[in-house]
């Protein structure tokens, strides 16, 4: 009888180390097969094959408004206001694109 209560408490302890363990590392599994699938399947890891990056500098939008001291999402101000100030400047970063080419997919040599 007694043996029998051990057997199973050390088998329900085993069971639970187990599950333990394997919701520690499910996470990692799962980000490790995904990154591994993505390559696999011949997707790019960095844009996921859109073959493009959004650019960071500018949002995406390919232009930065250099309105002064209140371009801070206040559109509605300077435009009421003076908005002679209100440029528009296109994003050196991207060049006004919105999106860089991504790195990975678009390997160009640049010697
Ligand atoms: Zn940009
Ligand atoms: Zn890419």
């Amino acid at each position: 009888m007694l043996e029998h209560i051990t057997a199973s408490e050390v088998a329900g302890y085993g069971v639970g180390a187990l599950l333990l363990c394997a919701t520690i590392s499910a996470p990692k599994i799962d980000s490790f097969i995904s990154a591994s699938q993505r390559s696999s399947l011949g997707m790019c890891k960095k844009c996921g094959d859109l073959k493009l990056i959004a650019c960071s500098n500018c949002k995406g939008s390919g232009s930065l408004k250099q309105g002064g001291a209140f371009n801070f999402g206040q559109d509605d101000i300077s435009f009421a206001g003076d908005n002679s100030k209100m440029t528009s400047l296109s994003c050196k970063k991207c060049r006004s694109r919105g999106h860089f080419p991504c790195p990975e997919c678009s390997k160009v040599p640049t010697t």
